[in-house]
């Protein structure tokens, strides 16, 4: 299976990588795309020897510079580099103000598309405004991952073309439960799994991990809560997620 998103720079892994990634393998869990939301992680994850996304995350649009677009560019050259990301817009938490954030997710869906790449692409609570601007690139391939939206946003995500990433999010019992339906209206060729770890730890696992940590390792256990919901075996689904990871990433 391939996690295409897991923020592996991330503190939370300093002390324990290594064992993170053994994990990872033995549960079958064999190519990682480590998320980068900074230049600075963009270039940690690859020096770490991973796959990885080269972009920066709404969150910090307010630092972002033209030179920000040029370092992109520059590290997009990297073999290891499989898209440009994650950007986009996040109304929930408004680190930085919307000005800044449409700006630089406009700059990096020009990047990527100049360069045809895939883009790696967050939203949160920012449907519709993200669909619109969406509307005026021609995307050829993205993703809009750790998708938490509703009908209406799966709906305007699918008729742009985009792939959908699902992630613990969807063993929440408190505020997934509408994925376990709305997983069931994604085409199977557009699906992908991911664990966002650190973040997003499935909230049904038993016992819950040390400190509540996500990582690679649990990417199965998403994948059974889908598997479930879809009334598909789990072999089937992790097969066709692993396929559709490969061609949108170009992985071989
Ligand atoms: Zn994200």
């Amino acid at each position: 299976m391939i996690d295409i998103g897991a923020n592996l720079t991330h503190p939370a892994f300093r002390d324990d990588l290594p064992q993170v990634l053994q994990r990872a393998r033995d549960a079958g869990v064999s190519t990682i795309i480590v998320t980068g939301t900074t230049v600075e992680e963009s270039r940690k994850a690859l020096e770490l020897g991973f796959y990885a996304t080269a972009g920066v995350h709404p969150h910090h649009a307010r630092d972002c510079n033209s030179a920000t677009i040029e370092s992109i560019r520059e590290l997009a050259g990297h073999p290891r580099v499989v898209a440009i990301g994650e950007c986009g817009l996040d109304f929930n938490r408004n680190y930085s103000p919307h000005p800044d954030q449409e700006l630089w997710f406009s700059r990096q869906l020009e990047l990527g598309i100049e360069l045809n790449k895939p883009l790696f692409l967050h939203s949160r609570d920012a449907h519709p405004r993200f669909s619109q601007m969406l509307k005026q690139f021609k995307i050829e391939k993205a993703v809009a991952h750790c998708f938490t939206g509703g009908r209406e946003e799966l709906r305007a995500n699918l008729d742009l073309g985009l792939y959908i990433g699902i992630t613990g999010w969807i063993c929440d019992e408190r505020r997934g439960r509408h994925l376990l339906e709305l997983v069931r209206e994604i085409p199977r060729d557009r699906l992908l799994l991911e664990t966002d770890s650190p973040y997003l730890t499935p909230r049904d696992m038993r016992p819950q991990p040390k400190a509540r940590r996500n990582e690679p390792a649990f990417l199965p256990h998403v994948l059974r809560a889908v598997a479930r919901a879809l009334g598909r075996p789990a072999e089937e689904v992790a097969a066709e997620t692993t396929r559709n990871a490969r061609a949108l990433f170009g992985l071989s």
